[in-house]
């Protein structure tokens, strides 16, 4: 009997933490492209004001690992609290969420404290000069969220972070296409 306990035991809490794994890889992972799903109620209620989108790269090449992890590595290195921008959206179109909504990002200067910072992984060709590198689902999944962002936040303006500085980033002319 007490066998039978301890073993109920051992699966009760390996369905718990089987359950939490996938509610957080579902929270951290979102397949813009084919499923778009944020919350747009917790966006609302961020306790600042959004008025604009900013796009930048990560100034990868097309053979560099990037991720959220390696980002918010390569940005705590250079003193911020954590990573910079409050999306990233990888090759494969899956749109990452870095920084809360909720506090300020670390993008672009002057720009930080209305702005929401959102960067796919890319911007250099293999040779390192500054490249349009996105794949259909990375430009997919980028249209979908400005979209919701801006069906939570009102029709704010895109800009791409050389609008703001002397940067190529994020390498392609983002007022033409939002
Ligand atoms: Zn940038």
């Amino acid at each position: 009997m007490e066998k039978k306990r301890a073993l109920y035991l051992v699966l009760g809490s390996a369905l718990f933490v089987g359950a939490g794994v996938l509610f957080y890889s579902y929270r951290k992972q979102i397949k813009y492209y084919s499923n778009v799903m944020i919350d747009k109620a917790k966006l609302k209620l961020v306790g600042r004001t959004i008025n604009k989108i900013i796009i930048h790269c990560s100034a990868t090449k097309p053979n560099q690992a990037c991720t959220v992890e390696l980002i918010d590595q390569w940005h705590r290195q250079r003193g911020f609290n954590s990573i910079g921008y409050h999306y990233v959206i990888y090759k494969d179109g899956t749109v990452h969420e870095g920084r809360p909504i909720s506090e300020i990002g670390a993008h672009c200067v002057g720009q930080n404290s209305d702005s929401i910072g959102i960067c796919y992984v890319g911007g250099l060709d293999s040779n390192g000069n500054a490249s349009d590198t996105r794949t259909a689902e990375q430009k997919q999944s980028m249209r979908t969220l400005v979209a919701e962002l801006k069906s939570v936040y009102g029709n704010i303006p895109v800009y791409g972070h050389r609008e703001f500085s002397n940067k190529a980033c994020p390498c392609f002319d983002v007022k033409k296409e939002f």
